[in-house]
């Protein structure tokens, strides 16, 4: 937007520019007539338009200069605005890019939530009412994770390796006891894999 207002700026210096020029040609122009037209006759008359002439010659070039050195820049100006022009639309089409990738991302992982509650619901009708209330109490607490394996001796929920009293304890817990971890508190899920 810069780019675009020094452009526009320029553009219009660039007008009241040849205009200052315009004027001066004009001006000179109307003195060489009235010289050529032989209406002044006086000598001292006659050395004033000449001097008068020869100086808006040299007021014209310099404004002519002007006028070349705002033309320059008004080049330039034009080329950043339409290089940044350019990188708007680059980074736009990432942006579309990225937008479509991200909602593609949305429907695959709505789909995978839909069919993951789906098999959460058929294993969850097969839990025990008040084990299942414990599991989404903790759930809750735990950030969403409400059992954890254990594995090697290890809770997989906090990371920490059990106690050997504490191990000892779901060692000798029977196969349907349920076992929680003493230090996050999460229900531990015993496999081959624990250490047992
Ligand atoms: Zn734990």
């Amino acid at each position: 937007m810069a780019a675009q207002t020094e452009e526009s700026d320029t553009a219009r210096e660039q007008i009241k520019a040849e205009q200052d020029v315009d004027q001066v040609r004009q001006r000179a122009a109307r003195d060489q007539q009235r010289l050529d037209s032989g209406a002044a006759t006086s000598p001292k008359d006659l050395e004033n338009l000449q001097r008068e002439i020869a100086s808006l010659a040299k007021r014209q070039g310099d404004l002519e200069d002007v006028v070349l050195e705002i033309m320059e820049r008004r080049e330039s100006a034009q080329e950043r605005a339409a290089e940044l022009t350019e990188r708007v639309a680059s980074v736009e089409s990432k942006i579309e890019d990225a937008t479509a990738r991200r909602d593609a991302a949305f429907e695959s992982l709505d789909g995978e939530a839909a069919t993951a509650t789906k098999e959460r619901e058929v294993i969850a009708g097969t839990i025990p009412a008040d084990l299942l209330k414990l599991y989404d109490k903790l759930r809750a607490q735990q950030g969403g994770v409400g059992a954890a394996k254990l594995y090697q001796r290890t809770c997989q929920g906090c990371r920490q390796e059990l106690a050997i009293t504490d191990f000892n304890e779901v060692r000798a817990a029977a196969p349907d006891t349920v076992v929680r971890c003493e230090n996050c508190r999460r229900i531990l899920v015993r496999t081959s894999e624990s250490g047992l």
